[in-house]
């Protein structure tokens, strides 16, 4: 095979069938390119309202609807051992009229769809054929070697997600200094959900040495996930498919959720390390998705950044091909790229701040700030209005000023290992681990 198109899209997870069919939809042969095969597993099973906006301009919302999903309607956080109580922050007080909720649901249903939806709008698609090599890229065009043969394109868009194909070829991936956590998660039956308030919501269970995600899938199935911090997933003397259950096991609300759940023994594991490959655009190519920044899954954010950048990654394409200014649409992209990732990446941070923690769970919380939070956690990386930073702004200089002096009572979290050694000590009574299991 020799062929040439005008787009040639590496990677046909959501980002990647985003830009295809944005692309096609605007006339321009596009080369859908994956080394999988779909329907596959994948995780980043929940979505924020802005998700939701984009898979609407695509026209895959009802789509969407017609899959098994759970409506999402905020985020509920607390504590492992429930002191503080919990946290429940609504879609439905962000500023400004986007969407008011979203939804969650299993990505093999997801990307399936979506991947379908881009050969419907006529991209050309090739699974089971991985991306080996680039032997040219330049404004001019860009030449690959697949598992198919070379490929020839006016340009390129690199979707690959945390292969991260061109960061990896190009040496530009770059990990973040201290986010370098590993998660362990399964799907369960039966999970026990919350009641009347946070009924919908996305849980996150804070620990000190990481987090738990609950997640609604649909009616019955629920996703759970703990994800571990460096200093104890390098230290911990437990075998990485047992982890899951060894910190629900530690966890009191975590313990309460799952006392009837039915699932598998072991958990699956994947790398968690936060990272970037800046420069975001380049001669003939764009990073989208995870190919140009994967971001700590904390607050969901993942398909939201991979939405986002695939629109405007392929706007870019559109203008090119054209006849527009390759350099410009470079340096456009860069910019927008840079200044969307860098909100995510700070949003990210400021949760692992103790700061953030202790005004999480303080006594008090001012209603406006907490609007101007809440708009930044539905997603609005790309829009973010005069109203919302300045509310962010004061909370994030609050933070650093908790951080400093401690105005707010301080908020030691929920520790899985008292002594900090003994990974095997501490134990919840009464956990049915076959339920569990
Ligand atoms: C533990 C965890 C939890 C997460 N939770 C959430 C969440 O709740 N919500 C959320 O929005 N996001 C979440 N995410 C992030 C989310 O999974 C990703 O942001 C999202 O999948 C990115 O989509 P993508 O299209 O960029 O990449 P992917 O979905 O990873 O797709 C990339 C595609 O590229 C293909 N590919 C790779 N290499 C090659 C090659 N050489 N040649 C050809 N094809 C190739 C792969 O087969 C794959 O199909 C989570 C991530 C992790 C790790």
């Amino acid at each position: 095979m020799s062929e040439q198109f005008d787009c040639v899209v590496i990677g046909a997870g959501p980002a990647g069938s985003a830009a295809a069919i944005d692309m096609c939809r605007a006339g321009l042969s596009v080369l859908l390119l994956d080394r999988g095969e779909f329907p596959r597993f994948r995780i980043g099973e929940s979505f924020l309202p802005r998700t939701k906006a984009a898979l609407r301009r695509l026209g895959l919302l009802e789509k969407c609807y017609a899959l098994p999903h759970a409506r999402k309607v905020g985020v509920e956080i607390s504590m492992g051992d429930r002191r503080f109580g919990s946290r429940v922050f609504k879609f439905r007080d962000t500023l400004g009229n986007g969407e008011k909720d979203a939804f969650n649901m299993a990505r093999v249903h997801l990307d399936a769809m979506m991947v379908q939806s881009a050969q419907e709008a006529g991209a050309v698609l090739r699974t089971n054929c991985a991306v080996r090599s680039l032997v040219a890229s330049s404004d001019e065009g860009v030449t690959l070697e697949t598992d198919s043969g070379t490929a020839h394109a006016r340009w390129m868009i690199d979707c690959s997600g945390q292969a991260s194909v061109l960061g990896r070829l190009r040496g530009t991936r770059r990990y973040h200094s201290f986010l370098r956590n590993v998660a362990y998660f399964e799907h369960f039956d039966d999970v026990k959900r919350p009641d009347g308030d946070a009924q919908g919501c996305f849980g996150l269970t804070v620990l000190d040495e990481g987090w738990f995600w609950l997640i609604p899938l649909d009616d019955r199935r629920t996703s759970i996930g703990f994800v571990a911090r460096e200093g104890l997933h390098t230290r911990l003397d437990v075998p990485p498919e047992e982890r899951l259950r060894w910190a629900v096991q530690r966890t009191p609300i975590m313990v309460e959720r799952m006392a009837k759940a039915v699932g598998p023994s072991s958990n699956r594991v994947i790398a968690d390390f936060t990272y970037r490959c800046d420069p975001f655009s380049g001669p003939g190519f764009f990073l989208v998705g995870d190919a140009a920044a994967f971001l700590d899954p904390v607050w969901s954010t993942g398909l939201t950044m991979g939405l986002l950048s695939a629109e405007q990654a392929a706007q870019g394409v559109i203008r090119i091909c054209a006849g527009g200014s390759a350099e410009r649409e470079r340096a456009r992209y860069q910019a927008w790229a840079s200044r969307v990732v860098g909100r995510a990446f700070r949003l990210v941070e400021g949760f692992y701040s103790s700061g953030f923690r202790d005004l999480l769970f303080a006594p008090y919380q001012p209603r406006e700030l907490v609007r101007g939070f809440v708009t930044l956690l539905a997603g609005e990386f790309d829009r973010v209005r005069p109203s919302t930073a300045v509310r962010c702004l004061t909370l994030g200089a609050m933070c650093a000023v908790q951080q400093r002096i401690g105005f707010a009572p301080r908020r030691r979290p929920y520790r899985l290992r008292p002594d900090g050694v003994n990974a095997r000590a501490a134990v919840v009574s009464s956990v049915p681990g076959e339920s569990v299991a």
